[in-house]
Formats: structure tokens, sequence, C-alpha cells
């Protein structure tokens, strides 16, 4: 299987349309071994993977720890992102002078001396968004003229809050996640036009909406339990048929041309592996029409995150 490149916004970045979420480096989606990860992240590298995200957020700064360990001697082989402000689940910093100490700590962590995305992360949990617009942008833009990222951005769940970010700020990238998958397909309609407009690179995560489109969701998932029900029902209805339905999602998600690439969290050479036949051929049909069945009752179904309701 060959990997393809898309050009991320206006970065000229050309980046794999299979990116490597490192957010199980941190062990949220459970155990990991590091000799693994350190496989998995070199044979997906020798398959073209390029872009890599992280977070001092995952296992709270141990997956970029690992990250930066398993990248030793291949780090400028590749996009390597990572983010700030989010410091555990409920604690957050979007000033400027936590942004500067957490740049030089993340450096620190992934052994190198900048980064090629920085993002503020999860900007949603902020009560003081014209702060994150003003003090935080400025703080990431300062940290590009100095040349320790190339590229600044946002993340966030809700898209309401994403496009105020976009509106408001010009940044290079942003981060949307589980809103471009066989769950929910928003991004495509509320995001990707206003990106185009404001030449902001969408970076899409999650296509597996965080485990939920796998047999093994982790259980702090927080989806609503009937959205968690029906993607179960469809995971069992796949492998009854000898399928799988993550299989099918990744093929879903690369048949989209406007989505220029998709983090999808790895830690294991199994999930990288059927991540990447995904490339070799689109969705079986009659497979996809019968889960679009199976979904269809909580289509679009969303949930609340940090100050946002489910509908944002
Ligand atoms: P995901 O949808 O990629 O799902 C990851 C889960 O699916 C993990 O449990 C993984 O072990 C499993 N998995 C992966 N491939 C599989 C396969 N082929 N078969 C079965 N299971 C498989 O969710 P994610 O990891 O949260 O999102 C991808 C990446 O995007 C993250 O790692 C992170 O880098 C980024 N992200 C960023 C934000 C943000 O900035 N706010 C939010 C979400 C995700």
């Amino acid at each position: 299987m060959t990997m393809r490149y898309r050009t991320l916004g206006k970065t000229e970045l050309q980046v794999s349309i299979i990116g490597f979420g490192a957010a199980p480096l941190g062990g949220i989606y459970g155990p990991f071994t590091e000799t693994e990860c350190t496989q998995t992240v070199h044979q997906a590298i020798d398959e073209g993977i390029n872009l890599f995200d992280t977070s001092p957020y995952y296992g709270i700064k141990l997956g970029e720890e690992v990250l930066g360990r398993t990248l030793k001697g291949v780090r400028e082989k590749v996009i390597l992102a990572t983010k700030c402000g989010r410091i555990t689940q409920t604690d957050f910093n979007f000033k400027a002078d936590f942004i500067v100490k957490s740049m030089e700590e993340s450096l620190q962590r992934l052994q190198t001396d900048h980064v090629d995305i920085f993002q503020a992360h999860d900007i949603e949990f902020e009560a003081d968004l014209d702060m994150v617009f003003s003090e935080t942008y400025e703080a990431l833009q300062k940290l590009k003229k100095q040349g320790k990222c190339r590229f600044i951005g946002m993340t966030g769940y809700p898209l309401g809050c994403l496009k105020k970010a976009l509106e408001a700020c010009a940044l290079d990238v942003c981060i949307s996640y589980c809103h471009c998958t066989l769950l929910d397909q928003s991004m495509l309609t509320e995001l990707v036009p206003i990106a185009e407009r404001r030449g902001t690179g969408i970076i899409n995560a999650s296509p597996l909406a965080m485990g939920a489109l796998t047999l093994n969701p982790p259980a702090w998932h927080p989806a609503p339990e009937e959205v968690k029900q029906a993607a179960m029902k469809a995971a069992q209805y796949c492998k009854s048929q000898g399928s799988d339905l993550s299989l099918l999602a990744m093929q879903w998600m690369l048949q989209q041309e406007k989505v220029a690439t998709t983090l999808v969290g790895m830690s294991k050479l199994s999930e990288l592996k059927i991540n990447l036949k995904a490339l070799e051929s689109g969705p079986d049909p009659v497979l996809l029409a019968e889960v679009t069945k199976i979904l269809s009752s909580v289509q679009g179904r969303c949930w609340p995150s940090g100050l946002w309701p489910a509908e944002a």
C-alpha cells in the first residue's frame, strides 16, 4: 500500500493522509509496551506516515516522554506536533508565561529544539476566550517567530468554539476530533468552509470516534449511552460478517477528499497494519450501508465539552 499526501491548509506541509495519534502512548487507552510503541512508530515512518501528534496532557507528560524516546534518531523525518494549556482533565492554563514554560518542557521531553506544530489544547475549557484569542494567540505567535515552532493552532471538540477561534485568529492549523467519522460528519459542512476561507489547515482526529468504533471502547468515553450502544452493535455486526468496523471507519475516512490528514491513535503493530490496509480499497458498500443503518438513530449526536453544550 502506498501512502498518499495532501497539503495542510496554507502551511505547504505535505502531510500523510493518515497521521499518527500518540495519545495511546500516554496510556489513556490502556496498557502498552514501549518496545512495541517504538516498533510501531518506526514501522509507521517506514510506511510513509509523517505527522505525529502528542500533548503534555496525554498520560500527564508520559506520552511526550515516550514519543521523544521512540523518535530518537528519526525526529527529522517527521512533522512533530504538540500542544499546551491542558494540564490534566480539570486543570488548564492558557496564560502567556505558562505557554512559554510549557513549550520548553515539551521540547525537553520530545528531545528536540523545535516542534513543527504547536497548539492551544482544548480551548473550550477556558471561560475567557477573549484572553485565548489575544494573550494565548500572541504567545503562540511569539514562539513561532523565535523558531520554537513552525506553525500554530488551537484544538477543541465543539465546532462552535473552533469556528470562533478560526475567525478571531489567523491560525495555521486546528485540530477537530470526532466530527468526521461514521457517527458524525458535521465537520465537513460546519468547519471546512470556514477553514478554507481563513486558510487554516484542519487536522482531523479520532476517525474511530476515540475507540467507540472498535470492539474495545474505553470506559471513560464521553458519548451518550445510546451512541455507545449503537456503535457496539455496529462493531459486533461487522465481526459477525467476518469484517472489522475499525477498518470500515478508516476506509470511509480516507475517501474524504476535503480532509488533508486524519490522526488515528495507535500503540500497536496490529492496529497500524489494519489502518494502513484501509489505503488499499474503499469501504465495502453493502457493509457500509448496513452500518449506516445501525448508526442512523444516533447520527450526529454530540456531547458537552468544557463550558460548551452538546449542540455547539
Ligand atoms: P481514535 O479515534 O484514533 O481511536 C483510538 C483508539 O482506537 C485507541 O484505543 C486505539 O488503540 C484504537 N485503535 C486504533 N486503530 C485501531 C484498529 N485498527 N483497530 C482497533 N482499534 C484501533 O482516537 P484518538 O487516539 O483519541 O484520536 C487520534 C489522535 O488525535 C490522538 O491520539 C491525538 O493525537 C489526537 N487528538 C487530539 C485531540 C485534541 O487536540 N483535543 C482530541 C482527540 C484526538
